[in-house]
């Protein structure tokens, strides 16, 4: 389903060259479940907004669902990244002035889903994640676990067949990032490709395939039989 060779990435800013990935080869199938890990400045998010079709790598090949997407335009980024691949972020991003069934609909609205469409899936995204009382609140009116779960809804309501996310229970007390990942479990059950980014050894534990990146490149991927 994913599979990257030779992946470069460099950041330049002025005359200063910062080789953030240094020739990646990953091969990820379908509903798989993985801990990317490493230490801060290893490019785990660099490799992130790539998979996530967020950036484009400066040299080498990305074939997403059979696409090569490493060399496309960035509105056919946006395009491939709609359609195939839902985000979640340590810190939610939702929008605040909007209410959590609105930012839920928000993908579709980008989509061209319409209306009354929109708001029976989002209706339906949120009853997933056991938030349909919560449907009219503002971000403001819920707890860090609510909020991620209206980012999680938000994230899987275009349907798509891998999640990313990038520290989800970074800003969440431990039981609350349980409850999290007790959703990215399901959604993985459900036949979704989860992957996941994480400090927190606890949380990578329950991958089942923990790749490990150092100084830009994977120096260990491997099957974690505690979780399979
Ligand atoms: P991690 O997520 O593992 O902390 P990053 O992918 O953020 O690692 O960073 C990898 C390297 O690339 C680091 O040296 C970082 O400083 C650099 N880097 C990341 N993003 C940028 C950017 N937008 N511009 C310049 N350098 C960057
Ligand atoms: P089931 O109930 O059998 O699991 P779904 O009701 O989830 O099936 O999906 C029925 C169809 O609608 C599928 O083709 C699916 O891809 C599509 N679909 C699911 N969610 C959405 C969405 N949020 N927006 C548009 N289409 C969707």
């Amino acid at each position: 389903m994913i599979e990257l060779q030779g992946i470069h990435k460099i950041y330049r800013m002025g005359a200063e060259e910062v080789h953030a990935l240094r020739d990646v080869n990953l091969q990820i199938g379908e509903n798989e479940f993985i801990a990317i890990v490493g230490p801060s400045g290893s490019g785990k998010s660099t490799m992130m907004n790539i998979l996530g079709c967020l950036d484009s790598p400066t040299r080498g090949s990305y074939s997403l669902a059979g696409e090569e997407v490493s060399q496309l335009r960035d509105d056919q980024l946006a395009d491939v990244r709609n359609r195939r691949i839902g985000f979640i972020f340590q810190s939610f991003n939702l929008l605040p002035r909007l209410t959590a069934l609105q930012n839920v609909e928000l993908p579709m609205v980008y989509a061209g889903v319409p209306a009354a469409e929109r708001r029976r899936w989002a209706e339906r995204a949120l009853e997933q994640v056991g938030l349909k009382q919560r449907a009219h609140h503002r971000p403001n009116e819920m707890s860090g676990g609510q909020r991620q779960r209206v980012a999680i809804a938000r994230a899987m309501v275009n349907n798509p067949a891998i999640m990313l996310a990038d520290e989800p229970t970074g800003n969440l007390d431990t039981k609350t990032g349980e409850e999290i990942m007790a959703l990215f479990h399901r959604l993985h059950r459900e036949g979704k490709t989860i992957i996941l980014v994480t400090h927190e050894s606890e949380i990578a534990q329950q991958a089942r395939r923990i790749v490990t990146f150092r100084d830009g490149k994977i120096v260990d991927d491997r099957i974690n039989e505690v979780a399979s």
